[in-house]
């Protein structure tokens, strides 16, 4: 692929597939993802983390790819098959920080007090089918991993991008991060 081809396809799909609703929110997958990454982006975040709070939910949008899907077996959750889906254009900065973005979610369940309260109904439905809260010796095992920082950061921006008719950047403003973080294919 030519360089920067794959942010072409990373935007297509955001735009095409993101105008699905999002399971039970008020914006749809493309508006949640655009508020993401503007949250990011406010609260300084480094580029890769900018990066991958807009792409954190592309596995949703893979559906309609099943070669890609295919190509990697991977058959885990939506943030398994966008890590291994994003892997081949970016480092772990991007990949893991979204792979880790489910488990941030049940990290926060058990250690911050008031977090459950603060999610969304749909949110708290899907956190029983993705294991419930942390066992203690998960939250140490997570703790421990390179991006869990990131990726708990990340979980909270997810947490709050569900605010209808919010005016944020749109996809062409992040093209340049982006490429940015790309590896170099050279
Ligand atoms: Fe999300």
């Amino acid at each position: 692929m030519a360089q920067g081809e794959h942010v072409d396809k990373l935007l297509g799909l955001l735009s095409g597939q993101g105008k699905a609703a999002y399971f039970g929110e008020p914006v749809s997958v493309l508006e949640h993802c655009l508020q993401c990454a503007y949250f990011a982006e406010q609260s300084r975040a480094a580029p890769a983390t900018v990066a991958a709070a807009l792409l954190h939910d592309i596995g949703h949008m893979l559906h309609g790819l099943p070669e890609d899907i295919a190509q990697h077996g991977v058959d885990g959750g939506h943030e398994e098959l966008a890590a291994a889906y994003l892997s081949r254009w970016f480092g772990e900065d991007v990949t893991e920080t979204v792979r880790l973005h489910v488990a941030a979610k049940r990290y926060l369940c058990s250690t911050d007090p008031g977090y459950i309260a603060r999610l969304s109904p749909a949110s708290i439905e899907s956190l029983l089918i993705q294991g419930g809260p942390m066992e203690p010796h998960e939250v140490a095992v997570f703790e421990a991993l390179p991006n869990a920082k990131t990726a708990v950061g990340l979980r909270r921006w997810d947490d709050e991008a569900k605010i209808p008719q919010l005016q944020v950047p749109g996809l062409e403003h992040y093209r340049p991060v982006l490429l940015q973080v790309s590896k170099s294919m050279g």
